[in-house]
């Protein structure tokens, strides 16, 4: 069964899109943890971190730095923001498609919870 990352890509459920190109997609988070909370995700299907070989290091470093253009398109870069990969049951990991979470528009506590 495909996850509802996929059917975000597939444009088969909405989200509100902040940025696309031919390998990853961002949108904002539907329970925002932060006044922004944006999801880069892969449009490879791969669920988590654990799942990315060292073929794979140039789509991971292509999901960062579209983190780092957005902040900066949206003016927050130089406030900061944060960039945080949740892996598997311990790390809070929700749903099975990898994402980053972008976080920022207040100061973030250290360490998370
Ligand atoms: P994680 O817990 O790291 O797997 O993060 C999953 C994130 O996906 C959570 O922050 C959810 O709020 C978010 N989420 C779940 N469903 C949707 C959706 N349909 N649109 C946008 N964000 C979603």
């Amino acid at each position: 069964m495909s996850t509802i990352f996929k059917q975000i890509i597939d444009k088969k459920i909405p989200a509100k899109l902040v940025y696309e190109d031919d390998l990853c997609l961002a949108f904002n988070d539907i329970a925002p943890q932060a006044p922004i909370h944006i999801l880069i995700i892969p449009k490879q299907e791969l669920k988590t971190l654990n799942d990315f070989k060292k073929t794979d290091a140039e789509l991971l470093g292509h999901l960062l730095l579209t983190a780092a253009e957005i902040a900066k398109k949206m003016g927050f870069d130089k406030d900061g923001y944060r960039t945080v990969i949740n892996t598997n049951q311990n790390g809070g990991q929700t749903v099975y498609h990898l994402h980053v979470h972008l976080l920022a528009g207040r100061q973030l506590s250290w360490p998370p919870g």
